[in-house]
């Protein structure tokens, strides 16, 4: 088994998860098996309950781990699912070191960040590689050295180095920055986040150094001068826009094989077709839709991620390039002309009151004007909530989640939920079994009964409303295993208007995109052909 550590350098943000994902698609694509572990050091056991105004979107894993989005990244780019296992916090690593020393597996000594914190750390790494049989894990670690709460695992990779002799390569990722008043790239940050790495025992093997433009020969010889790591493994990535690009831009540079050579393991080149013909696509498409997303957090960057990269896998496939439109969902005014020009409106997830009379006025507005709409999850939700106010007459409808003394509860806790009230635990999360019912759209797009879709939530349409909301032309086309919670939901009189309970996004790769989100797509480039078609009758008419 291999090791590539990726630390980073200088600044966050800077496109570490995406540098690492793309190296494992490489590496796979080299048909190594390729594991991952992404380090996340803060306190926290896992993501679940952080806030997305600081983290953006929080991501789950089939087990119903709860991660930092960057694991969505991972699990998109290397085409599997992970697990637990895959994600290390601190709060995790020292909860496991903290069992152990109540067991009394430590025999009465003093615990310590070393050597229990680290040994733990290096088993977890080794473990994740051992259990799937990986030839090379890649290890992550979150934020840049220097970082008080990323220490522990810095010390423990050290160690990994010695032990591992010549099968462990660290890849640190900088920033070059130029300012605008020099004009020039300054290479003293690099220097300065290497020395650090350098001071706590590290040496890279190699640099990434990320800026706006290429770098030239000479900076990247300074580089390589100050860092001793040589010069052929400093490599210069500008910013390429999209993620896509990343592992094509990668390929292309020294480094695969570099690293490949200097664990010890064949080059195994690939020419990435799959790859360049996706990409291809989302640089060129064909044609665009424009897809509304009405959300509250539409202004924090990240928050849809998954969504965003469904639809680029649509595009990837399709050819048909996706234009998204952010409608806030607090400012509802003027929702309706908002949406005015969009081919398509997708719903995404959601938690709490705010904003979501705003989400229910889109949702109307695509259901009365026939414009295609996805809701996934809590806009599932609202779409029933949605249906039961406007056309089952039931006004005040809502989600108990919502207003808790409503008089029609559409959404509610089912009668086994009630009384449960710790907040990180009464979820249902993760992969489950979702029963599909044949003679449905939902059928007709899946082509199976049975398939497992990703879930994060706690609420559910109330059992007691489904019989009138199904005669009234509202079909749950989905249940779980026991058919007492609805999945899916599609409208009979009515082009394209679905929802799902599930995370449709969370299980979409570039090599099977999600099928809703397709199927959204597809729609809205029917609706937009219409449109246009409207349009130039119109426009003839009024010569
Ligand atoms: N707030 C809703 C629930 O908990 C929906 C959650 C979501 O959109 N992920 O059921």
């Amino acid at each position: 088994m291999r090791f590539v550590v990726v630390t980073g350098g200088v600044i966050s943000g800077i496109g570490k998860g995406t540098i690492t994902s793309s190296l494992a698609y490489i590496l796979r694509e080299r048909n190594y098996k390729v594991d991952i572990v992404k380090i996340d050091p803060y306190i926290n056991y896992d993501a679940g309950t952080m806030n997305p105004y600081q983290h953006g979107e929080v991501f789950v894993l089939s087990d119903g781990t709860e991660t930092d989005l960057d694991l969505g990244n991972y699990e998109r780019f290397l085409s599997r699912d992970l697990k637990s296992g895959n994600n290390l916090t601190t709060g995790k690593i020292y909860k496991w070191v903290i069992e152990k020393e109540r067991r009394g597996d430590f025999l009465g000594s003093t615990v310590q960040i070393i050597p229990h914190v680290t040994d733990e750390i290096k088993r977890r790494i080794r473990s994740i590689g051992l259990e799937d049989n990986s030839d090379i894990v890649l290890i992550e670690v979150g934020g840049v050295v220097g970082d008080i709460e990323s220490m522990p695992f810095l010390e423990a990779l050290r160690q990994m180095r010695l032990e591992e002799d010549g099968k462990i390569f660290f890849i640190h990722v900088t920033y070059v920055p130029t300012l605008r008043s020099v004009g020039e790239p300054k290479t003293k940050p690099t220097q300065h986040s290497v020395k650090e790495l350098r001071s706590i025992g590290i040496q890279p093997d190699a640099i990434i150094a990320r800026s706006e433009t290429e770098l030239d020969r000479d900076l990247k010889e300074k580089i390589a001068l100050f860092t001793q790591v040589d010069e052929k493994a400093v490599i210069s990535v500008p910013d390429v826009g999209d993620i896509f690009t990343m592992p094509l831009l990668l390929n292309d540079t020294v480094l695969p094989n570099y690293m490949l050579e200097k664990m010890g393991l064949k080059p195994n080149e690939s020419d990435m077709e799959f790859w360049r013909g996706i990409v291809e696509n989302i640089k060129k498409p064909s044609h665009y839709v424009t897809i509304g997303v009405v959300g509250k957090y539409v202004q924090i960057k990240d928050s849809y991620i998954s969504n965003e990269h469904s639809f680029m896998h649509v595009t990837g496939k399709t050819g048909i390039g996706v234009k998204l439109k952010w409608i806030n969902s607090e400012k509802e005014e003027n929702i309706e002309e908002m949406l005015n020009d969009v081919d398509g409106v997708l719903i995404p997830w959601g938690y709490g009151p705010r904003g979501t009379e705003g989400k229910i006025r889109a949702i109307r507005y695509a259901r009365e004007n026939k414009v295609p709409l996805l809701g996934i999850c809590f806009g599932f939700q609202l779409t029933v909530v949605e249906f039961a106010r406007n056309v089952l007459g039931l006004e005040g409808a809502n989600s108990s989640e919502l207003n808790p003394d409503t008089k029609y509860p559409v959404i509610d806790l089912l009668p086994e939920q009630v009384g449960l009230t710790d907040k990180g635990g009464t979820m249902r999360l993760g992969d489950t079994k979702v029963v599909i019912k044949k003679g449905t759209k939902a059928y007709e797009l899946y082509g199976e009964e049975v398939v497992y879709e990703r879930h994060r939530h706690r609420y559910e349409v109330n059992p007691k409303y489904i019989e009138s909301i199904e005669k009234n032309g509202m079909r749950f086309s989905a249940t779980d295993e026991s058919g007492t919670r609805m999945e899916i939901l599609e409208l009979e009189d009515h082009p394209f208007f679905m929802g799902s309970q599930f995370h449709a996004e969370f299980k979409s790769r570039p090599e099977k995109p999600s099928i809703l989100h397709e199927a959204l797509v597809l729609a809205a480039s029917r609706y937009n052909n219409i449109r246009r078609k409207k349009f130039i009758e119109q426009e003839k008419f009024a010569k």
